[in-house]
């Protein structure tokens, strides 16, 4: 009798213990499964802490966070884009963090002022065109593609994907409003068709005819190459004379209130580290974030580029006064 009680508190004493240990982290993800997974199970696999995460897209996931407020389950946001990222900063949602790791892994262009997230993988928006139609010298610059010589050849994506909203955010920090203005409204007056809702139904179009020259992530054209190597589409990186690519990123934050603070901390950096780099940026055919490491070769098959080092926090900035320009200029 009494050595069953006392066995009954040993694992009473163990269920606590268990319960108190970060051994489950939730991660919520606005990056699809598939090209996470891979990156937590080799965490799981190193530390034996294991991660769920729920997938979803960027805006139910930040309604959830604020809807549960002190309750959230989730440790970690992760989500593409830096505007979205300093949305989620904005709202309170994220914890800011000073991560001596994480400070010298990611260049500070690609992190928040106030550590509340960080890039783990980079992708550029840049120009994507037809080699049979395109001339050699027909295209030079993001504000070029407002040439009268490109008139009707030009695809855009919809204004309303924030990837757009933040490209235009940083032309407006670097060109002015007025400038910025000026070049949107002439990629609207070179449309060839009306604007689509998706980057690779743009390359699509590009393939097919439809029109010449457009703007797309990277890893859009590595997927759909991937799929269709005879796709008749490459990458063009404008402005190599001045301000660079545009550069964007995915990247993550640990939560406001983490239930596992300490332990989310020590996967978020982790995460920027060259180990889970490489597997995090391949996965998506993206740039690691963290500059000791080399992109896959078929990312660097794609060529060299200078990128533009605004500090990408600008995204968010500015993106009000880009969704209202846009919206001024007719990019629907
Ligand atoms: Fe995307």
């Amino acid at each position: 009798m009494q050595l069953r009680s006392l066995f009954a508190a040993v694992a009473l004493a163990a269920t606590t213990f268990t319960a108190n240990a970060a051994e489950e982290l939730v991660v919520y993800s606005a990056r699809i499964d598939e090209l996470i997974k891979p990156v937590f199970d080799a965490y799981t696999e190193k530390t034996g802490v294991k991660i769920s995460f729920i997938a979803d897209k960027e805006a139910p996931l930040l309604a959830r966070l604020q809807a549960e407020g002190e309750n959230t389950p989730a440790d970690m946001l992760i989500t593409v884009d830096a505007g979205n990222l300093w949305q989620a900063a904005q709202q309170g949602v994220l914890e800011p963090l000073n991560s001596a790791v994480i400070a010298k892994n990611i260049p500070a262009q690609y992190r928040a002022t106030d550590g509340s997230w960080t890039g783990l993988s980079l992708r550029a928006r840049t120009l994507a065109y037809s080699p049979e139609r395109i001339k050699e010298g027909e295209l030079s610059t993001y504000e070029g593609l407002a040439d009268k010589h490109l008139e009707g050849r030009v695809c855009l994506r919809t204004s309303q994907k924030v990837y757009n909203q933040s490209l235009t955010a940083t032309m407006i920090k670097t060109l002015g409003e007025e400038k910025t203005e000026a070049v949107i409204k002439g990629w609207v007056n070179n449309l060839a068709t009306d604007v689509f809702a998706d980057d690779t139904a743009l390359l699509m179009a590009i393939d097919a005819g439809q029109c010449d020259v457009g703007l797309v992530n990277t890893y859009y054209y590595g997927r759909l190459a991937k799929q269709n190597p005879n796709v008749k589409v490459k990458l063009f990186w404008p402005n190599q004379a001045d301000r660079g690519v545009h550069v964007n990123l995915s990247g993550a934050g640990v939560t406001k209130h983490a239930p596992h603070k300490a332990e989310a901390i020590k996967l978020l950096e982790w995460m920027t580290t060259p180990e889970a780099q490489r597997l995090f940026a391949d996965l998506n055919q993206e740039y690691p974030a963290n500059e000791s490491v080399e992109a896959s070769a078929e990312v660097q098959s794609w060529g060299t580029f200078k990128p533009d080092t605004i500090n990408v926090e600008v995204a968010g900035q500015l993106q009000p006064e880009a969704i209202k320009l846009m919206d001024r200029a007719g990019w629907k």
